[in-house]
């Protein structure tokens, strides 16, 4: 068992800090309620390292966070992309994994949703080759590889197993027969390793489709890292409200969570952004390192702070702004620390 996890915190720009301050507090509470030892460290990142550095991940942070078994993220501004390559690249992290669940209470454009998307993070048009070929002609070039796809498929698999054991495959195939084709052909043979996990799959346009009109069907949706980048947007818009949804990026080593949420300029030092997402990411982040050697302990602090979020959303006196209530950002949190 590992007795000492350190985890690199990354503030974050407009919202960041304030959400992150929040999911500090409700971290600081299970930590000794629940004995665990982690180690922060706080990494500068983003908009103000920019500001300070003149790079968004700055030689010293990134020598922190090499050595740290996860990362916190707070969201980034304009230097979120720089930010995130960089760290996913460094550290492998190929999977990106976006849950999208209703909670009740919270008014969701459907209810009853409950599905994963694991995303291809490394791939695809993500490798930014594209080129100019004459003046008025421009092209650009798709990577899919076996190993990627039977990396992520298998990800996408071992989750549903834990889950409903329904896998769907989006691509679309029929127009991009040679890559999109790769990619299905390799699902379902990784597929064949799981026999309790029913595979199906959709086209993209298809998908998007269903993803309004009966979100409820999906358990777990495998793609590529385009379509999986625009399901996922939607998907968090189908739930509710963006300040609920946390994502993953995953390696086989070490992970990075976050919210799926932008940096929020608009309502930044107000005091009412909603903290969910980054109090989700934080227990998500809990429950890889309690699988990843810390132990039940681990787990159990992780599900204890899903548990305390989901009641005080589904009582309905305390929510913020972006789901219809009064209350700041401290309010939320106080309320979501007195269920702990
Ligand atoms: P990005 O361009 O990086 O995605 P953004 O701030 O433009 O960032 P989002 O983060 O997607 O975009 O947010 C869109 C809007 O949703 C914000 O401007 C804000 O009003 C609202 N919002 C986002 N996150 C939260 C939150 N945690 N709590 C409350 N409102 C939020």
């Amino acid at each position: 068992m590992n007795e000492m996890f350190r985890v690199a915190v990354i503030e974050g720009d407009g919202i960041g800090p304030e959400v992150l301050a929040a999911a500090r507090v409700i971290l600081e509470k299970v930590l000794s309620k629940y004995g665990l030892s982690i180690e922060v460290k706080h990494v500068e990142a983003g908009d103000v390292a920019v500001s300070k550095y003149g790079e968004a991940l700055p030689e010293s942070s990134w020598n922190i966070i090499k050595t740290c078994d996860a990362i916190l993220k707070g969201p980034v501004g304009e230097s979120a992309g720089e930010v995130v390559v960089k760290i996913r690249r460094g550290l492998d992290l190929y999977a990106n994994i976006r849950p999208a669940k209703t909670f009740p209470g919270v008014k969701a454009l459907k209810p009853g949703i409950d599905l994963v998307i694991v995303r291809e993070n490394t791939e695809d048009v993500y490798i930014r080759a594209e080129y100019m070929l004459t003046d008025g002609v421009s092209v650009a070039l798709r990577l899919v590889t076996k190993r990627a796809s039977e990396r992520i498929a298998r990800k996408a698999f071992e989750l549903a197993r834990s889950r409903r054991r329904k896998v769907t495959v989006v691509h679309k195939a029929n127009v991009l027969t040679v890559t999109d084709g790769l990619f299905k052909r390799v699902v379902y043979d990784v597929g064949k390793s799981f026999p309790g996990v029913e595979v199906d799959e959709m086209y993209i346009d298809a998908a998007v489709m269903d993803l309004v009109r009966r979100p409820e069907k999906f358990d777990v949706i495998v793609t590529t890292n385009l379509y999986g980048d625009i399901l996922s947007d939607l998907a968090a818009y189908v739930t509710g409200s963006i300040g609920l949804a946390a994502s993953a990026n995953i390696g086989d080593e070490k992970a990075m969570f976050e919210p799926i949420h932008g940096a929020a300029f608009d309502i930044a030092g107000k005091g009412v952004a909603n903290p969910t997402a980054m109090m989700l990411a934080t227990a998500w982040m809990l429950k890889w390192l309690g699988e990843r050697g810390g132990g039940r302990r681990y787990v159990e602090a992780g599900e204890a702070i899903e548990k305390a979020i989901e009641n005080v959303l589904s009582e309905g006196k305390v929510l913020t702004p972006d789901l219809g209530g009064t209350a700041k950002t401290i309010e939320f949190t106080e309320a979501v620390a007195l269920r702990l």
